[in-house]
């Protein structure tokens, strides 16, 4: 069955449960997922979502718009030791017009340093660590906009039920969790957006749950229909993520080369460092989506194109 919204009662009660995911329907930017015990509530509200770049993902269930790490500005890698960065004010706006929450992983700037601007312009209130929230306030966000979050925390915003799940961050030369600078004065330079805690997020609205998945660790993850990941070398971590998820769909983030400018294609990013010849290869997603689709068939595997609206119904 691949009707859209709404769905009669009929073509609920005669959809079987069984069906997977269905094959995202080219040219339509519809992705459409099996009737499950779920899809009398994603009648209710239709979810649609945008990859923005990098780890950047925008959800919105009826009116309401709630962004994750939303990052446009992607500084040249030369940046990354020397100066401050101002982010692109403009190219901001113009990318995220409307949001009411924006949730942040960690703070690395890759996630953090366009929040300012996207909360300045759309009034959305942003939930993070502490250090995120130190580094909002820094930049000038008023504290009514900012929330701090903890690992563990089920929070209700609008229509959106948020779960912040403890994440292990890969680690990163140079870029350790530990405290901020006692001194933050914004534009801050890239090494100042430090991260002190990150999270993974399972989102759930309009009867779906999508999973933005940020850990090394995958023990701990909850089933969702629809899971973000990032793309590694790491292939018995993403059979023990997807027996635990038992997802629909994965679509792979954080895989584009963060340092080249929105106004240039896209292209793959580096993988991080291995003991292997060669150390360093560009994100292979041919060989992800093979890997995924073998470990667990049924699954499918959706390589989203940036800033492309995609329907999650059926
Ligand atoms: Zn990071």
């Amino acid at each position: 069955m691949n009707a859209t919204f709404p769905l009669t009662l009929p073509q609920v009660l005669l959809s079987h449960p069984c069906e997977g995911f269905r094959n995202l329907r080219k040219g339509e930017g519809v992705l459409t997922y099996a009737q499950t015990r779920h899809t009398l509530w994603a009648m209710e509200a239709p979810v649609w979502f945008r990859w923005l770049g990098v780890a950047g993902i925008e959800l919105r269930a009826g009116d309401e718009v709630l962004a994750i790490d939303p990052f446009f500005t992607r500084p040249p890698f030369w940046r990354m030791g020397w100066g401050r960065v101002e982010p692109d004010h403009a190219l901001v706006a113009e990318k995220i017009e409307r949001c009411h929450y924006v949730l942040v992983t960690h703070g690395h700037f890759d996630h953090v340093m366009d929040v300012p601007d996207v909360a300045r312009n759309t009034g959305a209130t942003v939930l993070g660590s502490a250090n995120t929230c130190r580094l909002l306030a820094a930049c000038g966000v008023p504290e009514r906009q900012v929330r701090e979050v903890r690992a563990g925390e089920r929070v209700e915003l609008g229509g959106w039920r948020v779960d912040v799940l403890p994440a292990e961050h890969i680690k990163t030369p140079g870029f350790s969790p530990g405290p901020l600078s006692p001194r933050l004065r914004p534009p801050l330079r890239l090494r100042d957006y430090r991260m002190d805690i990150c999270f993974s997020f399972l989102v759930q609205a309009g009867g779906v749950r999508v999973l933005d998945w940020r850990s090394v660790r995958v023990e701990s993850a909850p089933r969702a229909e629809v899971l973000f990941v990032g793309v590694e070398d790491a292939q018995e971590r993403y059979e023990a993520l997807l027996r635990a998820v038992q997802p629909r769909v994965v679509i792979p983030i954080h895989w584009d080369d963060m340092f080249s400018p929105l106004s240039e294609p896209l292209r793959p990013y580096f993988t991080p460092p291995r003991l292997a010849w060669p150390p360093l290869r560009r994100v292979d997603l041919a060989r992800f989506r093979r890997m995924i689709e073998e470990m667990a068939p049924g699954v499918r595997v959706m390589v989203p194109e940036a800033f492309r609206r995609i329907r999650i119904a059926d």
